[in-house]
């Protein structure tokens, strides 16, 4: 008999977790190592946030809450969904779980059947399918290319759409294009979803408050109402707070889904930590000026990353709404070789070769099921920005 469920074989290890592992044991054999594959900000969580959580310590809030997180923590998210988008959640429609992460697995193992389908546009965030399939579900990729702004059209998602649909997971600026999409946009999609009633939607807007220029974050509830009673709409402190390590995911759902994924959630991990849901609190109802001063920079980065990137011979770079990656395209550099003798066949020998010959660390586009390309997260100071940009020109320039 074997160790392992026959379920596990139907997922694999996150490949971005691989790559920062393997660039954190170059960096420790003493290589010179600038790494960009992390989806993680680089700043420290806002002092006030820090306080939260000490003054919660301090004043005993150290003891299980309700599984779906502490009454005053799901008013703020609440809170957070009328002042953001004016849609309205009541505190039991909301569900705080351990990460965004728990949200989409909670979602997923709570509704699918063997078979069912999900329609996942892609690139796409690594986890989405393997999520999925970890739940028996079918996932259907739909590919958005640079042409297309990494988006789908409506006419894309139609045909995507079977009797079998159950799911369509929109991910909102994405990850790992930073592609947003606009008002109108989410509407061309609401009037193909508004012909499909079995399709429930799973928006996931936790880059939203990392948009740039004038761009204006929507999500599908406050663009298409119609949508609400089949649509949850889920957030988290991670990255616009800079909290990855804190564990707060949230999400407001219809009611019947909200039990569901409660039911789920109290037969796993319980409530997540009492601790950061007090922080998280202060995150929500707190001063946003921290999470203003980083978008600023971000946006800064971003206009860094792409113009040095656009100048390396065989990249093409389009620039992003939000989020902090940028995704550009390396058909230009395959079936070349590196002045190390290497062959470029493929996005992942390019990203490979980078890492050894260069010592920079990115993640290969076929990681987000989207091969051609590669993943920068700009989310490290402008010196590294610079430095590992002129290295991957460098390698560029090398290719013959
Ligand atoms: N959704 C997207 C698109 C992400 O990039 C991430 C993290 O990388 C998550 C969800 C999950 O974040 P967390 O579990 O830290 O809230």
């Amino acid at each position: 008999m074997n160790l392992t469920a026959e379920r596990l074989d139907r997922i694999a290890p996150s490949q971005t977790i691989a790559i920062t592992a393997k660039a954190r044991a170059l960096k420790a054999a003493g290589k010179n190592i600038i790494s960009l594959s992390a989806g993680e900000p680089d700043f420290d969580t806002p002092q006030n946030i820090k306080d939260a959580a000490i003054r919660a310590i301090q004043a005993g809030e150290t003891r299980y809450t309700d599984v779906s997180g502490t009454k005053v923590l799901r008013e703020a998210a609440a809170a957070y969904f009328r002042r953001e988008h004016g849609v309205e959640y009541k505190p039991e429609e909301i569900v705080v779980s351990t990460g965004g992460k728990q949200v989409i697995f909670n979602a997923m193992l709570a509704t699918i059947d063997a078979g069912d389908e999900v329609v996942i546009p892609a690139p796409c965030w690594v986890s989405y399918p393997d999520i999925v399939s970890l739940a028996e579900g079918k996932p259907v990729i739909v590919p958005a290319g640079q042409n297309q702004g990494f988006k789908i059209t409506p006419e894309q998602l139609e045909a995507a759409i079977t009797p079998k649909t159950k799911w369509i997971i929109l991910n909102n600026p994405s990850n790992p294009t930073g592609a947003a999409y606009s008002e109108a946009e989410l509407k061309g999609l609401a009037e193909v979803l508004l012909r499909h009633p079995q399709v429930w939607v799973f928006t996931d807007d936790i880059y939203e408050k990392l948009v740039y220029g004038d761009f204006k974050s929507k999500t599908m509830v406050e663009v298409e109402p119609r949508l609400k009673d089949r649509t949850i709409t889920m957030n988290g402190c991670s990255k616009a707070w800079a909290m990855t390590g804190w564990r707060i995911g949230f999400a407001g759902a219809p009611l019947a889904l909200a039990k569901a994924m409660d039911k789920l959630q109290s037969q796993s991990t319980s409530n997540t930590s009492s601790v950061s849901q007090a922080a998280a609190v202060e995150a929500l109802n707190g001063p946003q000026d921290s999470v203003e001063e980083m978008r600023k920079v971000y946006e800064k980065r971003r206009d860094l990353v792409v113009g040095l990137l656009n100048k390396a011979t065989g990249i093409h770079c389009i620039t992003p709404e939000g989020a902090f990656y940028v995704f550009p395209s390396v058909h230009g550099c395959l079936g070349k070789t590196a002045a190390s003798g290497k062959k470029i066949e493929t996005d992942e020998d390019f990203v490979t070769a980078l890492l050894e010959d260069e010592g920079v660390a990115a993640v290969h586009g076929s990681a987000f099921m989207f091969p051609g390309h590669f993943r920068i997260s700009y989310a490290t100071d402008d010196a590294s920005l610079i430095e590992a940009c002129t290295r991957i020109q460098r390698f560029c320039a090398g290719l013959k």
